[in-house]
């Protein structure tokens, strides 16, 4: 069975064709600026070099139908023709309650989708695009969601709900969420895979650390308690984004500069804080920030302590919330590169007798466990493959929904 995966962005549609039978991923690429003049695909197909070429993409749609063109090409191609797709994963980012896992998409669902919009105003209704404009295209083949809001909906509610009117609940779906929950799931179960284990036999913490960032605490292969909340603001500080603060600074912010709430949140901390605004604005990428803090930049320095520290600390709480810590994962842009950074982070944990091996811990995207056998507890790097999990979960779902036909 052959799976095709689409995520689109506001202005971008990433894909990449599986072959099933060995999972093989046979052409993968985006198309960027999608919405402007100057849009263009990016194609690789698999052990060839990629090609990239301008195309017309005033909308998700016709984006779409470059990808479709580009996979089903003479030359760069990698199937003859579309009907050899069996099935399209969508990733969405928000199924609010609704979901608990992936699920066959219908106009039920699409209809509850569409009541999500409020809750992830700006990654949902990209989101939703691709997948009209895949069932306008190919309305016969069957398509999945895969929710990135799914996996965190077995938190108990003392660890989703907010210390507020609880009317702000049951009016406005006011609670959280947690995101990259697609990630924490595949991760969480490589780490168990790796040590021999069963998931449900262990309690890890997985830290998601990229351009955002997000730690969760998944107890038995159950997520138990994540960072991120209502929006994938909350948590650690991120590239960009503030993660926690005190919810008075947004008052204060709207007098002092002027501005209003939306303007305060959507501008201000979600674009300029982070280890971005820490740094005096040097930089959003870690790589910058370690190598200006080698070079003596104090502020550098800072930024990646702040982080380090704030994502310790979770670790430490989510110890706690499972009542137990077998292993500590890293993944993403981050955790998967940055062995500096892994070992700031894994320097404070000396609570936990956590113990790095040096040697093991300079690679970079390698899947292994990263700390001495002598570590009170397992520490691992498993690079996060999200496009994999979807294009498992839509195969499970489609051919389950044809053995119950
Ligand atoms: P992601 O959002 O998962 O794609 O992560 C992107 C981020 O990963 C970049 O903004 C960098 O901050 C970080 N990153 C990528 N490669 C490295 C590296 N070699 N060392 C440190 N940070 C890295």
């Amino acid at each position: 069975m052959k799976v095709l995966v689409i995520n689109c962005g506001s202005s971008s549609l990433k894909y990449q064709l599986f072959d099933m039978a060995d999972e093989r991923c046979m052409a993968k690429g985006n198309v960027e600026r999608v919405g402007s003049p100057d849009a263009f695909i990016v194609h690789r197909p698999e052990g060839s070099d990629k090609i990239t070429f301008n195309v017309e993409a005033r909308d998700h749609e016709q984006a779409l139908k470059h990808v479709f063109a580009a996979l089903t090409d003479s030359t760069h191609g990698v199937i003859s023709d579309l009907g050899q797709v069996s099935a399209i994963g969508h990733r969405v980012v928000h199924a609010g309650e609704k979901y608990a896992g992936s699920v066959l998409i219908t106009d039920e669902v699409m209809a509850a989708l569409n009541e999500c919009q409020d809750l992830a105003p700006l990654h949902n209704p990209p989101n939703i695009m691709g997948v009209v404009a895949c069932r306008r295209l190919m309305p016969d083949l069957p398509m999945v969601g895969v929710f990135d809001t799914a996996f965190h909906q077995t938190m108990p509610r003392e660890a989703y709900m907010y210390a507020l009117p609880y009317e702000m609940y049951t009016k406005y779906g006011l609670r959280r969420y947690g995101f990259h929950g697609t990630s924490h799931r595949y991760v969480s179960a490589r780490a168990a895979h790796v040590l021999g284990k069963k998931p449900q036999d262990v309690c890890v913490v997985t830290c998601h650390l990229g351009n955002g960032s997000s730690l969760a605490a998944v107890k038995h292969g159950v997520s138990i308690d994540t960072t991120m909340g209502f929006t994938p603001l909350e948590g650690v500080p991120m590239g960009t984004r503030s993660g926690d603060l005190d919810p008075a600074i947004v008052s204060f912010l709207c007098e002092k500069l002027d501005k209003s709430a939306t303007e305060v949140v959507q501008g201000f901390l979600n674009k300029k804080s982070g280890v971005l605004g820490l740094s005096g604005g040097l930089s959003n990428d870690f790589r910058d920030l370690e190598q200006a803090a080698v070079d003596g930049n104090d502020l550098a320095k800072l930024a990646l302590d702040v982080f380090a520290y704030k994502t310790a600390k979770y670790i430490g709480a989510y110890a706690v919330a499972m009542g137990a810590l077998d292993a500590i994962v890293f993944t993403a842009g981050i955790g998967e590169n940055s062995p500096e950074m892994r070992q700031r982070i894994c320097d404070r944990l000396g609570l936990f007798r956590v113990e790095l091996d040096p040697a093991r811990n300079a690679m970079r995207g390698v899947e292994q466990v990263i700390s001495t056998p002598n570590s009170g507890v397992a520490v691992l790097c498993v690079p996060t493959n999200e496009e994999i999990t979807i294009a498992r979960d839509t195969v499970q779902i489609v051919e389950s929904g044809v053995a119950a036909l």
